[in-house]
This record gives structure tokens, C-alpha cells and sequence, in this order.
């Protein structure tokens, strides 16, 4: 595999770091070795998981004569703040389509991420019921944009297609070098689940390298049996992009038991996930998606899931502005 043969932008200055926890580590028992790859220091306005995608879909606009980028998320969404983000380096206008996924969950004036649309200037933001056409709602999008004479570049939910998906086969191998250099072999890689882009390109990264590191995903949001096949669909859709052998069905694994009453909403698990984070090593996981998989991960540590002694890394996503929208359900006895 070759990634430079693609068209990218970089929006981070280097490798993210990797590191180990050792507070948390202690505080388990020290059965398991725990480390982090902080992919929520990433560039642009709080970076996440989507920056990494959004070097390879920014440069495919670019590269089109695009001067609008179209995108859709949830209310809240971390992608549609780092694509406005990327939008505004650019020199790109930027319109965002927000689904409702949590009928009444939008409001104009809310904080975290949706203050930040309004910050870096959003062009426009429309607002769709759950379970809408998304498809067709960016379709209207770009032919309101023709329309004016202008041209738009549709980048799919969560940024999860082929092209988004070598953003995380790039980080499979910058971990790979890392785990190189820093001198530590891990036995296992976890990772919070969603559109699965990331999921999706860390296998493809990781299996192209014969690296023999599984990657267990978290869902946020699906049923196990629905997300394996997403992530799989995507998988052997971005191995056959970028030339890679076939995935093999068993190298997907998304276990659903944190995901909780649904997307976006809290679970005692998530919040306890959050505070423990914090306040052992500092770091700010977030509501939706990184705060459910440490949940699962701190889960599947306690149950005894990984063998005594292994080496597990946790892929930190981003996602921390939200945590400012979900003060009330967060804060401790002493926030008053
Ligand atoms: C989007 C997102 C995820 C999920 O990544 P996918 O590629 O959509 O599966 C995880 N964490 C954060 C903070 C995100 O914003």
C-alpha cells in the first residue's frame, strides 16, 4: 500500500501522541497494561478522528474546484464542527444538514459544538427529523448550490466513505511506527464504533501490516450484528481502494453492550467513564462516543477479558467540546 499516491492535507503537525496510563492502569489492578493514542489532539478547531479523514475528503474537493463543503451530523456533531473547521482553512464556505436524531434534542442556542458553528460561521444549517433521507437532503444541498452558480462537495455522515476511511489506515500505521519506536508491542486495540470510518480503516491499516492486532470497536449507536457489517461493508470498500487484500469477516468485532437507551444518551457507565478519566490522568473523553467506549473497555478490563498481562491500546477519538453541552447530567456533588 502506497497513501501517498493519494491526494491529502494536513491538518495535524506531525504524529499524535501515544502514551501509557498509569493511574488508570493502578486503579485496575494492574492486571492489563492500559495506553492511549490521543488522536483528540489532532489539528483544527478541538481535534478528533474526523480531522484525520478530512485530510483525504478536503483534498478530493480541492481538487474538484468544490467551493462548498455539505455535510450532515447530529446536533452536536464533532465531524460537522471539524469539517466547518477545515472549511474555514480553506477558504471554503460550509453548510451543515443537523439530523434530530433524539426528537426535540436541537435547540439554536445550545452550547458545545453547536456554539462553535456559529463561531467559525456556518453558512447555513438545516435542520431534519431523525431517521430522514440524508441522501436526498445533501442531493438539495448541492442542487441549491449549482443552482447559485457555485459548487458543493457532498462528504458523507461522520465522514465514512473509502477515501475518509484511509484517514485511519494512515493512523494503523503511524501506530504501528510508533509501537516501533517507543519499543511496546500491544496485544489489542480498542475503539469507539459509530459510522465506522475509523473502525473501518484502523482493520485495514492494521491487516495490511500482518500486524496481528485485533481491534475490538464499541458501539455507540448499533446493534452488534448491524455494525459488523457496516464495518465490514466499509472495510472491504476501502481494502479494494486502496489496494489491499480482502478483509476477512473475522477481523470485525463491535461488542454493543454500552451503547445504552441510544445514541447520544447518557448512561450512569459513560458518566462514571468520564470522571474516572479525568480525574486519574487528565485526559476529557466525551458524552457520545469516547466516554461509552472507555466504559466498555474499563468493563471488559474488570471481567477479565484480556489475558494477564496484555498490552491494550485506546484509540481517543475527541469529541470534548460536547462535554460542555451535557453540564447537568456530568458535573459532580460539588458543582452546585
Ligand atoms: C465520529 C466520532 C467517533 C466515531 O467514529 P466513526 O468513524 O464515525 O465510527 C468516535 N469518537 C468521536 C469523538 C467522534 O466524533
Amino acid at each position: 500500500m502506497n497513501l501517498a499516491r493519494f491526494p491529502r492535507r494536513r491538518y495535524t503537525a506531525g504524529p499524535t501522541p501515544l502514551e501509557p496510563l498509569p493511574h488508570l492502569t493502578r486503579h485496575l489492578g494492574g492486571r492489563v497494561e492500559l495506553w492511549i493514542k490521543r488522536d483528540d489532539l489532532l489539528g483544527l478547531a478541538g481535534g478528533g478522528n474526523k480531522t484525520r479523514k478530512l485530510e483525504f475528503l478536503v483534498a478530493d474537493a480541492l481538487a474538484k474546484g468544490a467551493d462548498t463543503l455539505v455535510t450532515v451530523g447530529a446536533p452536536q456533531s464533532n465531524h460537522c464542527r471539524l469539517t466547518l473547521a477545515a472549511a474555514v482553512r480553506e477558504g471554503l464556505k460550509c453548510r451543515l444538514i443537523l439530523e434530530e436524531r433524539v426528537p426535540g434534542s436541537y435547540r439554536a442556542d445550545a452550547s458545545g459544538n453547536n456554539l462553535l458553528f456559529d463561531l467559525m460561521g456556518v453558512e447555513t444549517v438545516t435542520v431534519v427529523a431523525g431517521g430522514s433521507d440524508l441522501n436526498a437532503a445533501m442531493a438539495g444541498a448541492l442542487a441549491d448550490l449549482v443552482a447559485a452558480g457555485r459548487l458543493g462537495y457532498a462528504i458523507p455522515g461522520g465522514g465514512s466513505n473509502p477515501r475518509g476511511a484511509l484517514g485511519y489506515v494512515a493512523c494503523a500505521e503511524e501506530l504501528l511506527a510508533q509501537s516501533f519506536e517507543q519499543g511496546v508491542a500491544f496485544d489489542h486495540v480498542v475503539v469507539a464504533s459509530g459510522s465506522a470510518g475509523t473502525h473501518a480503516g484502523l482493520v485495514v491499516g492494521l491487516e495490511a501490516a500482518n500486524a496481528d492486532l485485533p481491534v475490538t470497536g464499541i458501539n455507540v449507536r448499533r446493534p452488534r450484528p448491524e455494525q459488523e457489517g457496516n464495518v465490514h461493508a466499509l472495510a472491504q470498500a476501502t481494502a479494494m481502494f486502496a489496494g489491499v487484500p480482502e478483509i476477512d469477516r473475522a477481523a470485525v468485532t463491535c461488542l454493543d453492550r454500552w451503547v445504552g437507551p441510544g445514541y447520544s444518551l447518557p448512561t450512569p457507565e459513560m458518566v462514571a467513564a468520564v470522571r474516572l478519566l479525568a480525574a486519574t490522568e487528565g485526559v476529557l473523553l466525551d458524552p457520545v462516543y469516547t466516554g461509552k467506549a472507555m466504559a466498555g473497555l474499563l468493563d471488559l478490563v474488570r471481567e477479565g477479558h484480556f489475558k494477564a498481562g496484555s498490552r491494550i491500546v485506546f484509540v481517543h477519538t475527541g469529541g470534548s467540546p460536547a462535554l460542555f453541552a451535557y453540564r447537568p447530567i456530568l458535573a459532580g456533588p460539588l458543582a452546585g
